[in-house]
């Protein structure tokens, strides 16, 4: 390990990876070290589900990309940065080894927040976050019957679906009103309850959890209303928390996120933040697609050719055997007086399409059942759209 580095980057996922992609593609050639805390570097985290499912092999997530054998660009695998001195351009790794940087980029990702109730720290008390999350998971679903999934969002609803599938009777059980009340508008979540329900999966909506019982291991989760729910496994899936503590201690300006502007410079001069640790000029993403095109903004930025992050529409899409879904835009509207919706419903073939309106510009869209319009509506969301395009978006025709 040499011990200068004119770019150092901290995190090896995701955003660190499409980064180093960008990067070799430009024809980067100043020395780079990705530290990261993992044994893999900018594997695909949004196959984890379908990794724990037996969908995929853990190759299919880490395939290599071209980037990781140029002379130039080192990884320290298995490795944490446990402080950073922007004064002395420096940071400490384990074992108190010291790397210096020119120019440094943070991309620490985020965590799962557990909630703060008796029992949370058990045996058999999981998050999935990692590929090591994911191994864990899976080994102790091999020897259980029952899982109680703390969290009805996107990862919750996709690991549920995930351990339905290796056989076990799965809980959801959730705060909110309704499945993904931050993507979906009340009648979606109905549906989505109900074909969950036919896979075999329950839940408990409006529920608190009071404590995990059990003694070592997990064996039931207590809400409040004094429901108890048996578990041989719990999975928290209760969100993601910016993981901000380092730039935090070095001094750097951190607010939801480590505080950057459009081109992801942060409060220091040479140092850079994106990801899901970053709250790039107000906003905190969690979504692949935000992550890359940070990515790609910041490889230019560091090549010389300043760049900035440009406005994108971002869609979510749900990985569940029981049905297809998708989401775009402003799904759950303020209502005022130019807002309109259109609601196509088959409940025959499990259909359901919501389009969201504000003065004739498409501002939104929930597909269930059927998500082949995703693409054409993503790029139209913030247009204009004739009536004749509107009819047809709404009943799928292409
Ligand atoms: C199970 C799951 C499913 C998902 N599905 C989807 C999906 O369907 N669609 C979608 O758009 N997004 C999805 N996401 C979100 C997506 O994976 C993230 O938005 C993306 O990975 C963000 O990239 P990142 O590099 O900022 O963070 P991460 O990929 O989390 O990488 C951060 C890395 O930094 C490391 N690190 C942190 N601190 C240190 C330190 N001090 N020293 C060294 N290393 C450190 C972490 O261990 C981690 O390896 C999913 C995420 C998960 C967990």
């Amino acid at each position: 390990m040499q011990s200068h580095y004119e770019l150092v980057i901290v995190g090896g996922g995701m955003a660190a990876g499409r980064l180093m992609h960008q990067l070799d593609e430009l024809g980067y050639n100043k020395s780079v070290a990705v530290v990261s805390n993992e044994a893999y570097t900018g594997y695909n985290r949004v196959l984890l589900p379908g990794f724990l499912a037996g969908h995929y092999q853990a190759s299919d997530l880490t395939a290599n990309d071209s980037w990781s054998t140029r002379p130039n660009f080192t990884v320290l695998p298995n490795c944490q940065v446990q402080q950073i001195n922007l004064d002395k351009r420096t940071a400490r790794l384990d074992a108190n080894k010291v790397i210096h940087f020119t120019e440094l980029v943070l991309a620490t990702g985020s965590t799962v927040p557990r909630l703060n109730v008796p029992g949370s720290d058990l045996n058999h008390v999981f998050e999935l976050r990692s590929l090591g999350d994911a191994e864990q998971l899976k080994q102790a679903a091999a020897s259980a019957n029952t899982a109680v999934v703390i969290g009805g969002g996107l990862l919750g609803l996709e690991a549920a679906d995930a351990l339905n599938d290796l056989g076990l009777k799965v809980q959801i059980v959730h705060r909110g009103p309704q499945l993904m009340n931050r993507q979906l508008d009340a009648a979606a979540g109905d549906q989505l309850a109900l074909k969950l329900a036919q896979e075999g999966i329950t839940l408990s909506l409006n529920a608190q959890v009071n404590r995990i019982l059990g003694v070592e291991r997990v064996t039931a989760v207590e809400l409040n209303d004094g429901t108890r729910h048996t578990a041989d496994l719990v999975l928290f899936a209760t969100g993601s928390s910016p993981n901000v503590a380092l730039a935090d201690q070095a001094g750097l300006n951190c607010a939801h996120g480590i505080t950057t502007d459009q081109n992801l410079r942060t409060s220091a001069p040479g140092v850079y933040a994106l990801g899901e640790c970053a709250n790039v000029d107000g906003s905190n993403f969690a979504l692949v697609e935000a992550t890359y095109a940070q990515a790609d903004a910041l490889a230019a930025t560091l090549f010389g050719r300043t760049q900035s992050v440009p406005p994108i529409t971002l869609g979510t899409r749900l990985k569940v055997s029981s049905t297809a879904l998708f989401a775009a835009g402003e799904t759950r509207p303020s209502r005022d007086d130019k807002l309109n919706d259109v609601i196509v419903e088959d409940d025959r073939d499990g259909i359901y399409r919501r389009l969201f309106f504000s003065d004739r510009k498409l501002i939104g869209a929930v597909l269930l059942g059927n998500t082949d319009a995703a693409r054409e509506i993503t790029q139209k969301i913030g247009t204009q759209i004739a009536d004749r395009d509107r009819d047809r978006l709404a009943f799928g025709i292409s």
